[in-house]
């Protein structure tokens, strides 16, 4: 049995009361769903900026109606500071995910970012402090490693922020530890590395790369490469976000302030995804004959990115077990279903241990 495996069994047998802010997005509501079928009470806060009611629905309708009545969701927002006082209110333990994600976005509005990013960030860590919650892991960055251009991004070197999204999120770290020493929080960073999965937004001009593109080739739409496709990246699945957020909050290994990586440690480029998008869609019956159109690099984008994820896999016991190919091909089917395509329903698979 695996430390992911151990830690369910045990939150099956003894449930806990969490927090779960950004719960209505996309890695807020994978966390969702797990918990859910995990039989634990959920407390879920949500100003429904980015997120959607249709993916609080959704997991809705993939738990019984027992687990769903242990969630209770607040539409508020993390700026407000009796929003996170009345979440953070018995929890024992914090999973928070709310931001406003993308850095073009940042670039765009730097105070948006900074009110929900920073302000918001702090509003919860003290609801959190004054609620005394057991721990805390919140959503950091990969875009934490900035303008440093070693690789595989080891947590302890890191570059010069290379945009106002960057910039926040390594104030959410420098917060948390700040919070450790001067409160004793327990706090958790989790630096994602392009994260995708069921529920990740394909629409509007912040899109991450993958779901834009599955949405693109549904649709029979050109698909845009930034640069010349050699641009790499360490693709992560949702699933393996959702195992290191629990590991995280049950870690005892590491000391009471810890930021580690969640990816796979793979690099992946941008025209490797495209074969490999274009290969799981014709397995599932969609033929896409179009070749990528190359566009300009994008400004700010760094050519690669991969983490080493052994602080990880020593403290935390994290698998990784979802490399980027399964990940798409457990993915993919979301898309087609929600596109309206009809796929086997045997093709939907169950991606976290169901507890029903
Ligand atoms: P998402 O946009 O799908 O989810 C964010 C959720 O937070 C949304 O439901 C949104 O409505 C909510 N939110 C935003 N501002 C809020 C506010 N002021 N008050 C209350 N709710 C608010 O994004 P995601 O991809 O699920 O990202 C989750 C977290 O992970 C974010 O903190 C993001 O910065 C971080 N992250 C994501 C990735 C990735 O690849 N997806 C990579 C690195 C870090």
């Amino acid at each position: 049995m695996n430390a992911f495996e151990k830690i369910q069994g045990d939150l099956l047998n003894h449930p806990k009361k969490w927090l779960v802010t950004g719960c209505a997005g996309f890695i807020g509501s994978n966390l969702l769903e797990c918990l859910l079928k995990l039989n634990q009470t959920v407390v879920g806060l949500d100003n429904l900026s980015t997120g959607h009611q249709h993916n609080m629905d959704e997991v809705r309708d993939l738990v019984s109606d027992v687990q769903w009545r242990r969630f209770t969701f607040i539409h508020g927002d993390i700026c407000d500071r009796n929003a996170c006082k009345e979440a953070a209110t018995h929890v024992e333990h914090v999973l928070h995910q709310a931001a406003l994600g993308s850095v073009p976005r940042s670039i765009s509005d730097p105070i948006a970012t900074n009110d929900s990013n920073v302000s918001g960030f702090l509003n919860i860590l003290v609801a959190s402090r004054d609620a005394g919650v057991n721990s805390f892991v919140f959503a950091a960055s990969s875009s934490t490693y900035g303008d440093h251009p070693g690789l595989p991004k080891v947590e302890q070197i890191i570059g010069r922020p290379m945009s106002p999204y960057a910039v926040s999120k390594y104030v959410n770290e420098l917060y948390a530890d700040v919070f450790t020493r001067c409160y004793g929080l327990k706090t958790t960073g989790l630096r994602y590395f392009n994260v995708f999965g069921k529920r990740q937004d394909p629409d509007g001009a912040y899109a991450a790369v993958i779901p834009k593109w599955i949405n693109a080739m549904l649709q029979n739409k050109s698909v845009i490469v930034n640069g010349d496709g050699s641009t790499s990246r360490d693709f992560c699945y949702v699933a393996n976000a959702v195992e290191a957020n629990l590991l995280a909050t049950f870690n005892q290994n590491g000391q009471a302030s810890e930021i580690y990586n969640v990816a796979v440690s793979d690099a992946t480029t941008l025209n490797q995804l495209f074969d490999y998008l274009k290969s799981i869609l014709k397995a599932n019956g969609i033929a896409f004959n179009q070749n990528p159109v190359y566009a300009a690099f994008r400004d700010g984008d760094i050519r690669h990115s991969q983490a080493d994820v052994a602080k990880a896999v020593r403290e935390l016991g994290y698998s990784s077990a979802h490399r980027i190919y399964d990940g798409l091909e457990a993915t993919i089917p979301w898309y087609l279903a929600r596109s309206g395509r009809k796929i086997l329903a045997s093709e939907m698979e169950d991606y976290f241990l169901s507890a029903e």
